[in-house]
Order: C-alpha cells, then structure tokens, then sequence
C-alpha cells in the first residue's frame, strides 16, 4: 500500500481547502493513510508530517501495522492528546491556526471539547469528504484486495444454494453463509446479510429473519464479506418452486436493467447516466416505480462509499473507480427481484468483479 503517496495527495488537498492541518477521527481514513486497523484513534496530518494517536490497547498493533506517521500512545483521550500535540507545535508554523476537522464524522461534543481544549486563535474548519474523495479512485493494490474480497463472495454463493432449501430459516441460511465466510478467511461481513424470502424479499433491505424459506417464491440473497479490510458487495435472486409467468418477466427486465447499466460503464461517463441507463430500461417495460432506490453505490474499505450511482449525480467515472450495479424492483406484499454486481473501471470499460450467472436460478 503506497502509504506515502496517499498522505501526498491529503496534504495538497488540505492546501486547497486553505486549512493547514487536519484532524481525522474518521476510522477508514486513518486506516487508509497509515494501515492502522485500531477502533480508537486520530490521525493529525500536517506539513511537517503526520501523527498518529491512540491508547495502550493499541501499543502493538500500531506498531506491527502503522506505516509512513509517527504513533504517540497515551492515557488521555486521542483527541485530547491531539489538541496538546497541536498547541505544542503552534509556534513552529504561522499558520498552525487553522485546524480542519471531518465535519461527517466528529460529533457535537467532541468538538466541543476539541475547542475548549485548544488555545485561542486556533480555528475549527468544518471539511467534508477531503479524503472520501481520495479514496474514490482505487489503486492497484486497493483493486486487488477488492477482487479477492468479491470472488470470495461469488464463491460462497455457491455454497449458499446448498443450504437454502424451503423450511430453512433466512437466519440459518445467513449463519451457515457467514460461518463459511470466517473459514475462508474473511474478518467479518460487510453489512448484516440479506436473505429475504417470499413476500420479504419485496423488502429492499430485508435482514435475515426467523421466517422461513417459503415453498414457493423468490429470494434474495444480499451479502459481503471483508478481506484484508477491503468490502464485497454482490446480490443475486433465486426462485424456489416454478416462478410464474409475471416473476419470470420481471426477473428477466431486472437481468437486462442490470446489464445495461454494466454495459455503460467507462471512464468519461458520468455516474447518474449509468443510473439512467437501467432505470430507463425498467421505465419502458412499466416497472420504474418499483424502483425505488438508486442504482449503486462506491465499495472500498466501507460497503458505502463515493460516488453514490444515482440520478442526477454529475460524478465522472475514472479507471479505478469501484461501484456497484444493483437495480431491483419490488411489488409490496408480492416480492422482490435484485441483481448486484461490483465492478471496477477500466480505460476501456469496466471488470465485472462478482463473476457468477445472472440466469434465474430455480431451486
Ligand atoms: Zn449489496
Ligand atoms: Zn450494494
């Protein structure tokens, strides 16, 4: 991981923003621009070079994980250290005062105390997305990790069709499905699975539940695992039983709202045409009003991340961007159809990185 680098691109990125240090609380940001996976910690970035402060529950695993920043281990709060270190350093530079901090994820109090904490003349500078914007654009090493991650969950849902059976309980299904996800490796799951059965599979975030797997009827099956902490994403619909004549239709329209969109994608193209490219799909065969959400979303280090792949949304795609494409469309109290793949992009287009068939599965 080019740690360096990263850190390069945040302190260019400070200097536009006219801060001259920023404050990261936000974990995935500390985790991307030093390596250091702790649940408790802040980064401070500066000019001078970058700190990295946590408790001495961390003292080992920062220093096993930790690349290219300083660590200072305390028993005060990391932000408060973090305010201590900043008035210490103030006189060695003019513009020490201007102290940007991640508006998204710092809360009330905390900056609160952030402020009675620091001298006078120190500003807090409310920045949002600083390095969320950064992280759009994978780098190699990122996509590699991403790749694992995903053909790791492709191969589970192979797996996953074994257990799901009519009887069984979306909770079993899930429970088998993310055993098998430790066993091979993964640190945990990506977002609770989705395992949404009969009438809850019309349920667009429909967690795995008691109810059974009914005898007829989709399912929808939506999971991710994280790998060397990089998130899968990917969502597949099986049909238990004969799917009538309607199901059939509206699986097929979702298959083909699905592939369009893939098929848009390439760098130069904005994200809220590839939205456009499946919703107009569905729009034509009388479906886009079961199309409640938007059509995919970045995945790196979070499950959510930039760009959001919506209408409307004016983001370009780049080579190393990695969204998803998920339309579905979902009848209230009938069922629900999804297809979700995650792709990187290419120069010349983009890598399907959930390699497993979007035929629909009869079971
Ligand atoms: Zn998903
Ligand atoms: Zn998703």
């Amino acid at each position: 991981m080019n740690y360096k680098g990263r850190l390069g691109r945040a302190i260019t990125a400070l200097d536009a923003g006219h801060a001259s240090v920023l404050l990261v609380t936000h974990l995935p940001n500390i985790r991307y621009l030093c390596g250091f996976s702790g649940s408790s910690g802040v980064l401070v970035i500066a000019k001078q070079g970058a700190v990295l402060f946590t408790d001495g529950r961390y003292r080992q695993q920062a220093h096993d994980e930790v690349k290219g920043v300083r660590v200072s281990i305390g028993r005060k709060p990391a932000l408060l250290m973090a305010a201590e270190w900043l008035q210490q350093h103030s006189s060695d530079h003019s513009s020490g005062s201007r102290i940007g901090i991640e508006a998204a994820h710092m809360s009330v109090a905390d900056r609160n105390s952030l402020a009675k904490a620091l001298p006078r003349g120190f500003k807090l500078i409310a920045t949002v997305g600083v390095l969320e914007r950064i992280r759009v654009i994978k780098d190699p090493d990122e996509v590699a990790r991403i790749r694992k991650a995903c053909h790791l969950g492709a191969e589970l849902f192979r797996g996953l069709l074994k257990t799901l059976r009519p009887g069984v309980s979306e909770a079993q299904v899930a429970g088998a499905l993310e055993f098998a996800a430790r066993k091979a490796g993964a640190e945990q799951m990506s977002f609770p699975t989705i395992i949404a059965g009969g009438t809850r599979s019309a349920l667009p975030h429909g967690r795995a539940s008691d109810n059974s797997i009914p005898g007829r009827g989709f399912v929808v099956c939506d999971f991710g695992v994280i790998l060397a902490g990089y998130c899968s994403d990917m969502t597949r619909t099986v049909h238990v039983g004969l799917p009538a004549t309607a199901a059939r239709e509206a699986y097929e329209a979702v298959r083909e709202a699905q592939q369009a969109a893939v098929e848009a994608v390439r760098p130069g193209v904005t994200v809220g045409e590839i939205d456009g490219a499946a919703r107009k799909l569905l729009q034509n065969k009388r479906l886009g009003k079961f199309f409640t959400h938007s059509t995919g979303h970045g995945v790196g280090l979070e499950i959510h991340e930039a760009p959001r792949v919506a209408a409307g949304q004016k983001e370009v795609l780049q080579p190393g961007m990695v969204i998803t494409i998920e339309p579905g469309i979902y009848m209230p109290g009938k069922w629900g159809v999804r297809i979700e793949d995650t792709v990187v992009v290419t120069e010349t287009g983009c890598e399907i990185l959930t390699p497993c068939p979007k035929n629909l599965l009869t079971l």
